[in-house]
């Protein structure tokens, strides 16, 4: 039988960084992980070079049940705080649009940095088996069934583990290929607490075969996501314009994953495909007069997407000919193109789920408030960010918080 202070389930970014703080705070730490080595998700982040973190980071960032604990998090551990990290891992890094800090190094890199500190600072990892059969301590208000009294126990494979403090840092069950799934947090819902179901955020959407918009994959631009519920639109992205990417299914890119963040059975998907250029102006600017419709569009997107767009009654009229209620027809097929996807591509191709366990049942450091000495960090909290470097960001952020809060706890 090994016996910790803490014991950690789930060697993803709030694994890594929680027992790689802890340990270095004098505690005796395990790190469990199902897979035989650290960050497997963590690695295939932001098509291998990782997003880390972003300029801009507000709770306005992330789906959450409070955002008021979100903010305090960010503001314990701002972007420079990971940036800090990222120098002292010696891992380069850059920033590109909207604020996203890449990697230089392969997304790996980051893991396998962690995991080295880890080691220096005498983290026993036990790799290669899922962690089964908790029991949580005796003492414990909730339950008083453990069978010692001050200690968590449960099984990584034959090897019995008890630890005076157990993290849940299992993340979520998005891309099951990475092993991902939702075991902890059935267990946190059978030890009391509110959880929601993980459901797919940051996934592509898939449309009818004959919608009208098929048939234009590999074609890329800029646009501005919207959803339509209720008679009601709304434009939720806070960075405004992003592209999106047709798919032989679909839609994809970053336009298409963020709006997934809020999209619904049933919702409409509402695209403006001339963010940036009224189309009103367009019809009445000059050099445009004698051009048909379909033929101007043609100048501010690839043809074939203006061709889809474009009416058919007024695709071959001369923009100087068009009268008003033609130009406001052309208008909203422009900038309010609706859609109604049939579903997305689920949790399989998924970057993150919504949903875990809700921060009202946890303290504002990330302590269950139904089982002392149990804590939740990384993407199993119900805390998801949008696309920018903002899910690894919060892995980041509190598994820190939580190596802290039981290193003050410990003393
Ligand atoms: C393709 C892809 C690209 C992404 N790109 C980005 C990006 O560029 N930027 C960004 O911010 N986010 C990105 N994300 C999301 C990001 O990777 C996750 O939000 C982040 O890894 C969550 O960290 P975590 O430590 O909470 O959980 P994870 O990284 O999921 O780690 C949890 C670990 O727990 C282990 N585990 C689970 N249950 C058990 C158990 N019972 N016993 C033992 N071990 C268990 C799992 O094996 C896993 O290794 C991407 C995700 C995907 C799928």
């Amino acid at each position: 039988m090994f016996r910790y202070d803490v014991a950690i389930i789930g060697a993803g970014p709030a694994g890594l960084i929680c027992a790689r703080n802890a340990a270095r705070r004098g505690l005796s730490v395990a790190l469990v992980d199902s897979h035989d080595r650290p960050g497997v998700k963590l690695s295939m982040a932001g098509g291998g070079r990782g997003n880390f973190t972003n300029r801009t980071l507000t709770e306005k960032h992330y789906l959450t049940d409070d955002p008021s604990v979100v903010r305090a998090v960010l503001r314990a551990f701002p972007c420079e705080w990971t940036l800090d990290l990222l120098r002292t891992l010696r891992l380069p890094f850059e920033e590109r649009d909207f604020g996203q800090i890449f990697g230089l190094r392969p997304a790996a890199f980051l893991a396998d940095r962690l995991a080295v500190q880890c080691d220096e600072a005498g983290v026993d990892f036990h790799l290669g088996h899922a962690a089964t059969s908790f029991t949580p301590p005796s003492s414990s208000p909730a339950f008083g069934r453990g069978d010692d009294g001050k200690f968590f126990s449960f099984f990584a494979g034959r090897e019995k583990i008890t630890a005076r403090h157990l993290v849940l840092a299992a993340g979520s069950s998005a891309w099951p290929a990475s092993g991902a799934s939702d075991a902890m947090a059935k267990l946190a819902a059978a030890w009391g607490h509110d959880t929601l179901p993980f459901s797919p955020v940051l996934v592509p959407f898939v449309m009818l075969g004959d919608w009208p918009l098929a048939g234009l994959e590999g074609i890329s631009l800029n646009v501005r996501a919207g959803i339509a519920r209720g008679g009601e639109t709304f434009w939720p992205d806070p960075a405004g314009i992003r592209s999106l990417l047709f798919t032989h299914r679909g839609v994809s890119g970053p336009a298409a994953l963020v709006a997934s963040c809020w999209w619904k059975q049933g919702d409409a998907l509402v695209l403006d495909f001339l963010p940036e250029l009224p189309v009103l102006e367009l019809l009445d600017e000059k050099a445009h007069g004698k051009l048909m419709a379909r033929n101007m569009l043609s100048r501010y997107m690839p043809a074939r997407l203006a061709e889809a767009l474009c009416p058919e009654d007024l695709a071959r009229k001369k923009c100087a000919e068009m009268g008003k209620k033609d130009r406001l027809r052309l208008a909203e097929a422009l900038h309010a193109f609706s859609c109604r996807p049939s579903g997305t591509e689920g949790l399989k191709k998924a970057e993150a789920a919504a949903g875990g366990v809700k921060l009202s049942g946890l303290s504002r450091r990330l302590e269950s408030r139904k089982v002392p000495g149990l804590h939740f960090c990384g993407e199993i909290v119900n805390v998801t960010g949008l696309l920018g470097g903002y899910n690894i960001h919060w892995a980041l952020a509190s598994g820190a918080l939580v190596a802290s809060d039981i290193t003050e706890k410990s003393r």
